[in-house]
């Protein structure tokens, strides 16, 4: 079930969509920017990253596409996930301050795959979230690259 290089479409949502629906339809919950922010970032930090996992035997289920009705320990309820718009990730090389500081580095690329906002990874110590909200400019500091929110 690959959807783009290196990447299973089961990475991208929680398991019940998945097993609610199957393929190929789980891609009507995975957006083009979630792919593409995948793709990109892997290949700006040249190191696997880490969405779900939960296809392999593992842990995680919440980093990409949520349903209704699920929730994470701290998640927002409105949270950008319940949109597709919303990826979380992390990877062993590098910690999610250095992800960000990459993506501040290359951030015309980021920007132009529709990337507009990041938690402060002060808030999120072993993950770093991004999404493609629309940017209000009454939010941005004069400037930022992407909005940085502080805390949930
Ligand atoms: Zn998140």
């Amino acid at each position: 079930m690959v959807i783009a290089d290196n990447f299973d479409a089961r990475e991208f949502v929680h398991p019940a969509v998945f097993q609610s629906v199957g393929w190929p339809r789980v891609r009507w919950y995975i957006s083009d920017f979630m792919i593409n922010y995948a793709v990109l970032l892997r290949k700006i930090l040249n190191a696997p990253i880490q969405i779900n996992n939960w296809h392999r035997g593992g842990r995680l289920i919440g980093r990409g596409y949520r349903p209704p009705g699920y929730r994470p320990p701290g998640g927002a309820l409105f949270s950008q996930h319940y949109l597709s718009r919303a990826l979380d990730v992390s990877t062993a090389y590098y910690s999610p301050r250095e992800i960000l500081e990459a993506i501040q580095k290359n951030a015309d690329e980021f920007k132009a795959i529709g990337l507009t906002t990041i938690e402060n990874p002060d808030f999120t110590p072993t993950w770093l979230h991004a999404d493609c909200r629309p940017i209000l400019q009454e939010l941005m500091k004069t400037g930022e690259n992407f909005y940085i929110v502080d805390a949930k």
